[in-house]
Order: C-alpha cells, then structure tokens, then sequence
C-alpha cells in the first residue's frame, strides 16, 4: 500500500516483544475417552477439533469482515495471509486476486491496474515497500487513490513475524480539516481572505527599507446596517457578494482584495505607493458602483467610503497600515460617505476628537442639549408667513454651539438620528400646534429615519406625534433629498404615500445638487421644491437665472410650489419674484430664532426684511 504518491511517511520505533514460540499448546479442552474405543476416540476428537476450528475462523471472518477499516496481513515473504472485505472494496480490488496466498507484487500490480497509484511501477511500489517494512518499525501515511479520495494506511510488525497493514478512508475528515483551514483565512460570505489571511499577505509584502512600498485601500459600505434592516440579510450578503466581484474588477495583477468583516473589504495595491496610483483606483471602486446593483429582482444603489494608507518608512507593520487606512475611511465616512479619503498624520487628532465627540452625542439627548431653531418662509406674493423651518441645534456645553451639518453625518453613522429626528418632529409639532393656522412647520428627515428596524416606523412616529401634539397633519411638511433612495426602494416610496395620507406635505430640500433632480421629481409627486442656496447665491447671474426659470416653470406645469432657499440680498429677491418664484427663505427675512420669537414673527405681518 505503499507509493510514490504517499503524503507522509511516519515510521516510529517501537519495541516488540520477541517472538515466543507457541507450538504444541491448544486452546482445545477434550475429554478423554475410554481406550477401548481409541480410535473411534480419535476420529472423534480430529471431527470435534475441525468443528471448533471452523468456528473460530467463522468468528474471526465475521469480526474482520465488519470492522469498518480495511485489513491486510502478510507473512515475512510478503505473501498475503489475510484479507478482509473492506480493503478490497477500499482499494476496488477483485477477490480472485487479492486472495490468501497471493504474492504482494502481485496485489501492487493489480492495484495499479485498477488506477490507484498512477504513474507507478509494480517494482517501484515493491521497493517503496521493502523500504518501509523494516522490522520493528511502524509506518504510517496517507495515501490518494483513485476517485480523488484518501486513505490513511497503517503497517505494524506483528509478533509472529510478518506485517498487518490497516486502512481507513479519510476522504470526508480530509475534506473538513481542508474547510476548516480554508475557512480560518477565508471570509465564507464573499470567499475572500479575511482580516488575518490580509495581514499575512501584507507581511510578505512589506518592502525592504530602500525598496518602494504598497498602497492599502480600505473600504465600507455606507449605511449598510441600514440597507440590511430594510432589505434583509439576505441582501446583505449579495450586495457583499456583489461588491467583492466589482472590487475585483477594479485591481490589477498583484493586487489584494480581501474581506475584513461586516461592511468592510481591504484592496493591497502592489507597490509603487503613490497617492496618484491609489486615488486613481479609489475613483475606479467609487465608479463601478454608479451601476445598481440587482438584488432579488430590485435595484439598490450602494455607496462606499475609502481610505488610503501607504506602507513606507512610517509605518511599523500591516497592523500599522491597516490601522491608519481604516482611520482615513472612518473619516471618508463622516464627510458623508461616496468618497476616499488619503490619510494624514492629523487624523490621529481628528480621531481623537470625533471619538470625543461621539461619546457627548450619546449623551445629548437625555442631557437635553439640543434645541430647535425656526427660519421663516414666506409667500413672495404677501409677505406673510407661510411657516417655519424647524432647523436643529447641539448646544454643547463646552463647545458652545455645534452645527447640524457638524453632527448630523455622525448620528447617522451611530444610528441616533432616530431618536435624535423623532425628538425634533415631536419638539416642533409641538411648538406648531401653538401657532395660529393655517402656519405651518418643516421638518428636515435623514435617509436613516426611512429604514424600518424594530419598534414604530417612520409612519406611526408621526401619527403618534400628530394625535399626542394636536397639530393638523396638513399643518406638517416633511423635507426629504435625494439620498432618501426611493426610486430602488419600494418600501420607502410607500412610507412616503402613507405619510402623505396622514395630511403632511413633502418637499424635495437642495433641488439641484444631486445627480438626478429631475428624474427624482418622477418617482414621488412631491407637494414643494427648494432650490438650493447655491443657484440662489448666484443670482441675479446669467445662468442661475435660467436655472431658476425652468425650475420655477416645472414648478407651475406640474402644480409644485417652489421654494428659494438662502435668500439674502435684496437683488437676489428681485430676481426671484421676477421669476415668479412661490416661496422664500433667507436671512434676508431672518435667521432661524428660537421658538418663542416665532409668535412675534407671524403677527408682524408683511414681514419686514432684516437690517
Ligand atoms: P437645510 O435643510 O438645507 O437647511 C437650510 C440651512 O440653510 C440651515 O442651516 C439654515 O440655517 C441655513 N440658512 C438659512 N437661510 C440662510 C441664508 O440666508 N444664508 C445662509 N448662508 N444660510 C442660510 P443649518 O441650520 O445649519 O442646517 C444645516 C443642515 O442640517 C440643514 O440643511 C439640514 O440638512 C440639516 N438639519 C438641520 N436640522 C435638522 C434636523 O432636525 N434633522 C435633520 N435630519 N437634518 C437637519
Ligand atoms: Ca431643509
Ligand atoms: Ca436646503
């Protein structure tokens, strides 16, 4: 059973017992006869021995034959003894040739002809053998067949001279240790090297001082916890599936994908390290992700952030690097995500701060340090107040005032911004309900507040704050923007009908800094839009011009009210009431104010405009 093919071969001493010479002893207890009789006794005793002999081998046949390994025994010669059932059928042997009394060259060359040992000789394997079979040694060793499968074969000296060889196939507990050390390096959602396989490759990868060094891009998914809680796990795990094959697509040869766990995967980019290199590659993984990707028979658009870190003389080791590309993507993240971000030695200090920053977030809540603001809008035909735009304020006790747009992406990323938006609509339809009608309040609604997880949903938050608070549900507008994702979710276009079927109005905020303004206005039938402070900054220039005219046209065509955001200077006025723009909102009028200057606001009517 031996081969050219063996995988090891474990001989190992172990002393035997000498041999002791056993003839003349029986196991057989007979009766003795009476001597008249002696050769009727005789006959007696050989049909008694026979009938016990025949009995023992029945045994010992039954006892080989059932055992699960295969067996075989030869004498010193290495002529076959013994052989038992499950051998030949391990080894597909034919019974008239592996047979008691058989020659071992004759059993090698069967085995060969019966495809086990291909490539091999008859004399070959004999040699193998007689190397092997050295007395007093054990061997031990796997062996591949044939039908790809692996048989561990075991030969042990036996006292009485010549050799036992035990066989069992191991085929399936192969297979499993084989998974199980794939496994260990291998991420099982996306079969790509893990976290710990990454390092490795890293550590053989590390340059030599003077040599030039690899880039390390790391990348999450934006939102994907979210994505999750709405869709599915399942969708999780092709949208990692997904991802995995386009970052894939991006590398070049000698480039590493791997997945680090959860939403994140690291891309080695062999060396040289040059920040042109690897944000040119970023751009590749940020582009091939403008195509949706398909999953369960809808379209979702994911996005990702990136981090770049490089292996050069200022890193200690892949642990170091792994670290400081991870540092740079967090903070990719916080920018909002879709986006790559190089890292810098100051990172280490912005970490430190947003981790400072995360922590009192957690707080601010409970700690009641938020407050809302309301900034007027008003109707450019009569002055007069339409509402109020309910704007969100952090006032941190050591950092004064905090702005929106400076903890809002983190809420978002720490998953407060339910608690934190459900507190704002409660706070401002509370605040509303006090105002005379028909004023009404506008509240801003992140993306994250329309993924249903467990407990109330979007949908009965504001139901419940609507019967609790006593506002009239047309009394509410809700501002959306595009990165509320509803053409590739269906779900959340229903939470969007639903809540207009409670009265509330919805508005499409910053109309015209996303990719898709226009065709973003088809999926809903949205009630308002606001044009984005950026065409209102420019005006009365040429092209905003334009811009404002078609969209205030659009507006009218499709009964839309248009909103201008940002109004400041009395030219940029002009220029929208000559464009017969519906609504304004700016520090023109005036800048967001605490509630209890709201009343003042409204009875001041035709507001006056700010000094
Ligand atoms: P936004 O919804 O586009 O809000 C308008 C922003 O423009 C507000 O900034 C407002 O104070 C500012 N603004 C108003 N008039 C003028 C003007 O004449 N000139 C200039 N330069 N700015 C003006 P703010 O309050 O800092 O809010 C920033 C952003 O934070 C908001 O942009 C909104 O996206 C977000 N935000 C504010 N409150 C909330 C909230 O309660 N929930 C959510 N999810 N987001 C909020
Ligand atoms: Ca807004
Ligand atoms: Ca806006």
């Amino acid at each position: 059973m031996s081969n050219a093919m063996s995988l090891h071969t474990i001989p190992r001493f172990r002393p035997l017992m000498p041999a002791r010479y056993t003839e003349g002893r029986s196991s057989l207890r007979l009766k003795r006869l009476p001597r008249s009789s002696h050769d009727r006794d005789n006959a007696e005793e050989v049909r008694l021995r026979g009938q016990e002999l025949d009995e023992t081998h029945a045994r010992l046949d039954a006892a080989i034959n059932t055992m699960t390994h295969g067996l075989i025994m030869v004498n010193e010669e290495l002529g076959v003894v013994l052989c038992n059932r499950q051998l030949r059928a391990m080894f597909k042997f034919d019974a008239d040739i592996v047979r008691p009394g058989a020659a071992m060259r004759e059993v090698l060359s069967h085995s060969i002809d019966v495809g086990n040992h291909p490539g091999a000789t008859p004399d070959q394997l004999l040699a193998e053998l007689h190397e092997l079979l050295r007395p007093g040694l054990r061997a031990s060793f796997s062996q591949n067949i044939q039908d790809g499968r692996v048989v561990s074969v075991n030969w042990e000296p036996l006292e009485t001279g010549g050799w036992m060889c035990t066989c069992e196939d191991i085929t399936v507990r192969e297979a499993a240790t084989a998974r199980a050390v794939y496994l260990a390096c291998h991420d099982a959602v996306t079969d790509l090297p893990n976290r710990h396989a990454l390092l490795g490759i890293l550590q053989t990868a590390w340059p030599e001082p003077e040599a030039p060094g690899f880039s390390l891009l790391c990348i999450e998914i934006d939102r994907f916890q979210s994505i999750c809680d709405t869709r599915g796990h399942c969708t999780g795990d092709i949208l990692l599936q997904e991802i995995a094959a386009r970052l894939g697509s991006c590398v070049r040869a000698g480039d590493r994908v791997a997945h680090l766990g959860g939403a994140s995967f690291g891309v080695m980019q062999a060396a040289p390290a040059t920040p042109a290199l690897a944000q040119r590659l970023a751009a590749r993984l940020i582009e091939t992700l403008q195509t949706p990707i398909r999953t369960e028979g809808r379209s979702l658009l994911a996005t990702v952030s990136i981090g770049i870190a490089f292996a050069d003389t200022q890193t200690s080791g892949p642990a170091d690097v792994l670290r400081n590309a991870t540092l740079a993507m967090h903070l990719a993240a916080d920018k909002g995500g879709n986006c790559a971000n190089l890292y810098g030695a100051d990172m280490d200090r912005t970490a430190q701060a947003r981790h400072e920053l995360e922590l009192d977030l957690r707080g601010a809540l409970d700690a009641r340090q938020f407050e809302v603001l309301y900034q007027p809008l008003v109707s450019a035909k009569t002055r007069t107040i339409t509402g109020f735009e309910a704007l969100l304020r952090w006032r941190h006790p050591v950092r004064g005032m905090v702005s929106p747009a400076d903890f809002i992406p983190l809420a978002e990323q720490l998953g407060l911004i339910r608690p934190i938006g459900e507190w704002v609509l409660r706070t401002a339809c509370a605040e509303a309900a006090t105002w005379p009608a028909p004023v009404r309040v506008a509240v801003n609604l992140s993306p994250e507040q329309f993924t249903g997880v467990e407990g109330a949903g979007l949908v009965d938050i504001v139901a419940d704050i609507l019967a609790t608070t006593g506002l009239d549900g047309t009394r509410l507008e809700l501002e959306i923007t595009e990165s509320v994702r509803m053409q590739e979710d269906a779900a959340t276009l229903d939470t969007l009908h639903a809540l207009r079927r409670l009265g509330a109005r919805i508005s499409l905020d910053d109309f015209g800094t996303g990719y898709s303004s226009l065709s973003y206005l088809r999926s809903f039938p949205f009630d308002k839009i606001k044009i984005d402070q950026s065409f209102v900054r420019a005006l009365p220039g040429q092209e905003a011009t334009a811009i404002v005219r078609a969209v205030v046209s659009l507006g009218a065509s499709l009964g839309i009210t248009t909103v201008a955001e940002g109004v400041e200077t009395e030219l940029q006025l002009q220029a929208l009431v000559a464009e017969a723009c519906d609504e304004l909102q700016g520090y023109l009028f005036s800048k967001p104010r605490p509630a209890c200057d709201a009343a003042g606001l409204i009875a001041a009517a035709p507001i006056q405009l700010a000094a």
